[in-house]
């Protein structure tokens, strides 16, 4: 029996990467009975059963840390949300909303500004200074240095890692920089071919030469944040932990309450206004759900 990791399922066949060689297994059927389906980034015990065509089965899926919906990937460890100095300006309330969707899932985070060859040293400090008291590494970055690169190197190694962002803020060069054989697919998901068929496009996790592993697709392609409990959402403002003190009620929301340390700390400039004001974008957003 050998340990491996499922990176690419594709009609019924799991690809599983052991040290460095592939192999393509079949699941026993248990797992259907279970209603245990192998996934990308499952950690498995095979058997082999055909050493030369590197043919095996699946025995065995070991319980999984994590599991993200979409895309679809077992044991993800961080996701790093990558937005551009410029082109395209920064959507922070969008930015937000990322970082929460990572928290959501229990994802270790880390912030990449790209392209700061195009903005000046006061764009950065101004960023800088909104997301350092979140307590997440904020990294600078742009694609011809390699100092800047080799940051995102080090935040890879040993984790498996989803990228997330908009487009066109550099998330493939980025990656493309990393490793040459790299690149984030994009496009629709299900995009029709020129004959009219759907194609389905199969996440896989690609292994780092360096080690550690990359998710080939962009994450949180939903980007509701509608099934958060509300105080699982004020929860994931990091930042606001520390004026809470100041609330007169444990169960403070940090809206409309009369004694409020948060928002007495907005006030007086100590928590950043982008952030409080995406917090309660996305309050409404879960209220809404919640009134039908
Ligand atoms: P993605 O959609 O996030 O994967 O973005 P891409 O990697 O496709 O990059 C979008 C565009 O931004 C391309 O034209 C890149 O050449 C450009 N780009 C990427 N990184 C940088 C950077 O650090 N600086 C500048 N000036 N342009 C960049
Ligand atoms: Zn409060």
């Amino acid at each position: 029996m050998r340990e491996g990791r499922i990176i690419k399922g594709i009609g019924g066949f799991y690809y599983i990467d052991y040290d460095g060689i592939t192999y393509e297994c079949k699941a026993r059927g248990i797992f259907r009975k279970n209603k245990m389906t192998p996934m990308v980034g499952d950690y498995v015990v095979f058997s082999v059963t055909d050493e030369e065509k590197l043919l095996g089965m699946i025995e065995e899926i070991k319980e999984r840390e994590t599991e993200l919906i979409r895309p679809p990937v077992a044991n993800v460890d961080q996701a790093i949300v990558v937005f551009a100095i410029t082109q395209p300006d920064p959507n922070l309330a969008l930015l937000d909303r990322f970082i929460v969707l990572a928290e959501s899932q229990r994802l270790e985070i880390a912030i990449c500004i790209n392209k700061i060859d195009l903005a000046d040293e006061e764009e950065q400090a101004k960023l800088k200074k909104i997301y350092e008291a979140t307590g997440y590494p904020v990294i600078f970055t742009t694609k011809e240095n390699k100092a800047s690169i080799d940051e995102i190197k080090k935040l890879l190694a040993g984790k498996t890692t989803v990228f997330a962002g908009p487009s066109g803020v550099g998330k493939s060069t980025l990656l493309n920089r990393i490793q040459s054989n790299l690149v984030l697919q994009t496009g629709e998901i299900s995009a029709k071919n020129a004959r009219g068929k759907h194609t389905t496009r199969h996440v896989e996790l690609i292994p780092l030469q360096s080690s550690g592993w990359v998710v080939d697709t962009p994450g949180f392609s939903s980007l509701t944040v509608d099934f958060m409990e509300v105080e699982e959402l004020s929860d994931t403002f990091r930042e606001f932990d520390e004026y809470r003190e100041g609330c007169q009620y444990l169960s403070c929301i940090h809206e409309n309450e009369p004694r409020c340390g948060v928002k007495t700390a907005v006030e007086e400039g100590d928590i950043p206004q982008s952030r409080y004001t995406s917090y309660l974008q996305l309050l409404e957003e879960i209220r809404k759900n919640r009134r039908y």
